[in-house]
């Protein structure tokens, strides 16, 4: 992490490839804890939040990156050595990795020892089988109290998110009307059941929704405007999941806030990490062999080599990743 950002981050200069710095594999010494060589790196939309000054505005609960040392994110590695009790060489975790080709975790309790279904590729549990799964999955499950023949909205559908959020409330008998970026994304969210998909950049959100709703669960991942449309044709029922479009240039506050009272709506944010206690075990046997049976679809975007994270942060914020962003940083 080189610069803080003013708005977009810029790769080569927000963030930096640094070779500098090396590891000998054979005699570091491990203090206890395990070497992991990196396979896989999710980047997601929080890492934004993470790209501020120290101390800076809390709209995250995790800490700024520190300027000068290296990112972090969700990521799947291998073990290469080990001291630690419980955790083999060869055997593959999962936890916030640093981006580094090798890295030695000193608290490997941190980290998740992971077994794989093998018709799922590592980079799966990080995307539609890991965190952006349990997000949809989790959220829906805890706060949609979504009915047969409810009307949804949601929002970045074309993205890991908001794919599993369609898939999950089909399952339900909702009907599904989303939106997203790209005629590529609208594509993928027809086949994968979206009752109404449409480009938001190309469509007027107001005429879809004005037709197809009023909406009684709005997922919505976008904030700003967004929301507003939203709001404005929400039955007593939504959730809030992410406000993407003011992670570089400030999130606004709601313009209306008597709306949430004229409308009666319950208004619900979430953050992933305080669901997983009550649902991990039913996301692991209901969804992920879904995905592994090929009912639930995904798709992902995967970029190789660890100088690309810059590039790969931006595209995820402005939404020209066609899929869960992923950067692979080596094969095993
Ligand atoms: P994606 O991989 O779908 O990437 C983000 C997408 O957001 C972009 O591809 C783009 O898609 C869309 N986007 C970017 N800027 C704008 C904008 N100004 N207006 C509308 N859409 C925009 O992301 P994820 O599926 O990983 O995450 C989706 C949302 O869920 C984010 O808001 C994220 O912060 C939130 N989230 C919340 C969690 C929680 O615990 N509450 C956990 C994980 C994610 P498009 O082509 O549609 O424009």
């Amino acid at each position: 992490f080189n610069a803080v950002p003013e708005d977009y981050p810029v790769p080569g200069e927000t963030t930096v490839y640094d070779t500098s710095e090396t590891i000998d594999l054979e005699n570091v010494s491990l203090n206890g804890g395990i070497l992991v060589k990196v396979l896989v790196l999710s980047i997601d939309p929080y890492m934004r939040g993470r790209l501020r000054e120290p101390g800076g505005e809390i709209l995250h609960r995790m800490p700024p990156f520190v300027l000068g040392q290296p990112l972090a994110s969700g990521g799947i590695g291998v073990v290469l050595r080990s001291e630690f009790p419980g955790v083999e060489a060869g055997a593959h975790v999962r936890g916030l990795l640093l981006h580094q080709e090798y890295m030695i975790a000193p608290n490997p309790a941190m980290l998740e020892v992971l077994e794989r279904d093998t018709r799922l590729d590592w980079s799966i549990y990080i995307g539609a089988a890991g965190m952006p799964g349990e997000t949809a999955f989790m959220g829906w499950r805890e706060y949609s109290d979504a009915k047969k023949g409810e009307v949804a909205f949601i929002t970045t559908g074309g993205g890991p998110v908001g794919a599993m959020a369609i898939q999950i409330a089909k399952q339900d008998g909702v009907k599904v009307i989303a939106s997203a970026g790209s005629e590529e994304k609208v594509k993928f969210m027809k086949e994968i059941g979206a009752d109404v998909a449409f480009n938001y950049k190309t469509t007027d959100v107001r005429e879809v929704l004005a037709k197809e709703g009023p909406i009684d669960i709005y997922w919505d991942n976008v904030g700003g405007g967004y929301t507003r449309r939203g709001h404005g044709i929400c039955q007593p029922a939504r959730e809030e999941c992410g406000q993407i479009s003011g992670y570089n240039t400030g999130v606004k506050p709601m313009k209306n806030p008597m709306l949430i009272v004229a409308k009666s709506l319950h208004v619900h944010g979430f953050l992933v990490g305080s669901l997983r206690p009550k649902y991990a075990a039913t996301f692991n046997s209901e969804v992920v062999s879904k995905l592994a049976s090929g009912e639930f679809k995904y798709t992902e975007d995967v970029t190789h080599g660890l100088e690309k994270v810059g590039d790969v942060i931006l595209a995820v914020l402005k939404g020209t990743n066609t899929g869960k962003a992923v950067v692979r940083v080596a094969i095993e």
